[in-house]
């Protein structure tokens, strides 16, 4: 995403109606930033939002929250939002690490992340979305029966992201090594912008959906 620093970006964020302003407060009341109550699904590191704008275009009967921690990027998604608003699609500009300050328990039904940054170094390890760490985080929002779903063309993280499950105490549901040619685990996909990008270069891409 090469969308740091658009000046302004801040300014847009807090007058905008579909971004969450004040997570922290909305800790167990995130109902109340839409007008049904209904599941909360959320996916982690939404970039430009394509994947979750499309996800809940196509389900209205769950609310969707989108995580981005930089404002330049989620503004490319707030702009989708003016052209069609959707009642069910709110976004939080933030960094997962305080998942837990802004979702109260089993508040959250579902977890995606999508093309997560790899931090390839070793020592950047607890920085990876799908590590033991942030799996700890997730465990305390997701309700008990929650699935999350992670999709990745990267090889390396894919196979850290599995070999991290026991020591969080996940469980792989459904794991797939070419997700494109998996009849059964591509019913219904939806491709990320990233996931069309590498996909069209022939990459192929990994997909897992864990539970605990
Ligand atoms: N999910 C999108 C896709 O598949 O097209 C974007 C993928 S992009 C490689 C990863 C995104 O995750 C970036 O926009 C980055 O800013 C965001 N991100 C990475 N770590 C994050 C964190 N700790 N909290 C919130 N967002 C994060």
């Amino acid at each position: 995403m090469r969308l740091r620093n658009i000046p302004g970006a801040d300014d847009v964020i807090a007058g905008c109606p579909y971004v969450i302003q004040d997570g922290k407060a909305m800790k167990g009341r995130h109902q109340e930033s839409f007008q049904c109550s209904q599941p909360i699904y959320i996916e982690i590191g939404m970039g430009k939002g394509k994947f979750l704008y499309e996800l809940a275009k196509q389900n209205p009967a769950i609310n969707f929250i989108g995580i981005e921690r930089y404002s330049s990027v989620l503004l490319r998604a707030i702009q989708k939002m003016d052209e069609e608003p959707l009642e069910n699609l709110k976004f939080l500009c933030m960094d997962a690490r305080e998942l837990s300050e802004v979702f109260a328990p089993e508040e959250v039904d579902r977890i995606y992340l999508n093309f997560s940054d790899p931090w390839p170094k070793d020592r950047h390890a607890k920085r990876r979305l799908p590590s033991r760490e942030f799996l700890d985080r997730y465990d305390s929002i997701l309700k008990k029966e929650g699935r999350l779903e992670f999709k990745t063309d990267n090889r390396e993280l894919f196979e850290f992201a599995l070999e991290e499950l026991p020591f969080a105490n996940w469980k792989a549901e459904a794991v797939t090594y070419d997700l494109h040619n998996d009849e059964e685990m591509c019913k219904g996909n939806i491709m990320t912008e990233y996931e069309e990008r590498f996909s069209a270069k022939g990459n192929p891409i990994y997909k897992y959906i864990i539970y605990r």
